[in-house]
């Protein structure tokens, strides 16, 4: 059986550093906020190329913290636009109605699945403040396009880094390309923690300020609350996992990458549609998405073949209960991505045979 994502072989590689890690801040008696937190942040904030890293409780609060920073600084109001991919994870879009901002959906282009820049300048109104890219699957979604229509409408760009650790645009990381990125380092993440975490990232002093302050309860100091604010803290022992894997998370991306070259050389099927082919530099391959007409044929076809697969996302977002009111949204793209994604196993660790059997049965079904 060739696993989706085989965590218990990832986190097995760095065991001895992670065990030893665990039982240092289990024996220290400092749990939070403390200097397994402070020198996790320092190094994350140096690998991205950015001012400041703020650790947080997941990916989903990192989002809602720098939008809400936004609204306490008064950049952002009720009501404000957020441009955002329509084939994005639900999170995304979480973090901006939670803010009672208005989320604006634009549709992705097939062949990089990531938002179509030739669309957002159509989808701006006076209303909008921000453009919301997600580096989704690991590719990065930023383009000069982009950087320039934020420049020209004077609009806040915000990155969604929850997939896409240690990829590039040029020689700057995702994560220090706008005004300010949230992170997650949820365990099946490029760099995952042994439970919830994430972090924001900015060159803005203010904001990261804000930031802090909102996930300790709005206070700067103790018990003195500046604003009604959250407890949202990457703890000590997550910290401590996460400094460990770090230093390896590069080597870790361009083992993903091996696989998904095997993967762009050797997989030959009519049926079976794999996304435009960009260089390791700017795909960090948290997942292999490939598209199929007869999506649930394969999956059964590859579960029989002993390949277990995973749908990323069955529902877009405009179509789930939780946002009836943007149901009546026609997204045709979005919506055939949704109908025919299919995403294959791919993680640092998987062996050549893995690969190999993944490969046989994609090209063998009919
Ligand atoms: C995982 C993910 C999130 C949310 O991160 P959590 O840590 O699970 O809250 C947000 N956006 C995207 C694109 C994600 O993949």
């Amino acid at each position: 059986m060739v696993r989706f994502l085989d965590l218990e072989a990832i986190n097995a590689v760095y065991a001895e550093k992670i065990e030893e890690a665990l039982l240092r801040v289990a024996r220290s008696g400092w749990y939070l906020r403390g200097k397994e937190l402070r020198s996790f942040e320092e190094e994350y904030a140096r690998y991205i190329g950015c001012r400041h890293a703020i650790g947080c409780g997941n990916g989903l609060d990192a989002l809602r913290l720098i939008l809400r920073a936004y609204m306490e600084m008064g950049v952002l109001r009720g009501g404000d636009e957020v441009i955002i991919p329509a084939n994005t994870y639900i999170a995304s879009v979480l973090a901006v109605t939670d803010n009672g901002l208005k989320p604006v959906f634009v549709e992705p282009n097939e062949e990089t699945l990531q938002i179509d820049d030739t669309l957002i300048e159509q989808a701006i109104t006076p209303r909008t403040r921000v453009v919301m890219i997600v580096h989704l699957y690991g590719r990065c979604a930023y383009t000069e396009h982009v950087g320039e229509l934020c420049r020209k409408y004077n609009l806040l760009l915000v990155e969604d880094n929850a997939q896409a650790h240690g990829a590039r645009f040029n020689s700057r990381r995702t994560g220090a390309l706008g005004h300010a990125a949230g992170h997650s380092f949820y365990p099946g993440k490029n760099l995952g923690a042994l439970g919830d975490a994430g972090c924001v990232t900015t060159n803005d002093d203010e904001l990261a300020a804000v930031v802090r302050a909102l996930g300790n309860y709005g206070s700067e100091e103790k018990y003195v609350c500046k604003y009604a604010g959250y407890n949202s803290r990457l703890d000590e022992l997550q910290a401590a996992v996460l400094a460990v894997k770090l230093p390896h998370l590069d080597e870790d991306n361009m083992r993903r990458a091996s696989v998904a070259e095997c993967y762009y050389k050797e997989v030959r099927n009519p049926l079976v549609r794999l996304p435009r082919y960009v260089d390791p530099v700017s795909n960090v391959y948290h997942l292999f998405p490939v598209f199929c007409e007869e999506r649930d044929r394969l999956r059964s076809y590859l579960m029989e073949r002993g390949v277990e697969t995973l749908i990323h996302y069955p529902i877009a977002p405009h179509q789930q209960n939780c946002y009836r009111e943007y149901a009546h949204l026609s997204l045709p793209i979005t919506e055939r991505m949704h109908r025919t994604e299919l995403s294959l196993p791919i993680s640092p660790f998987m062996t050549q045979d893995e690969v190999r059997v993944v490969i046989e049965a994609v090209n063998d079904f009919r």
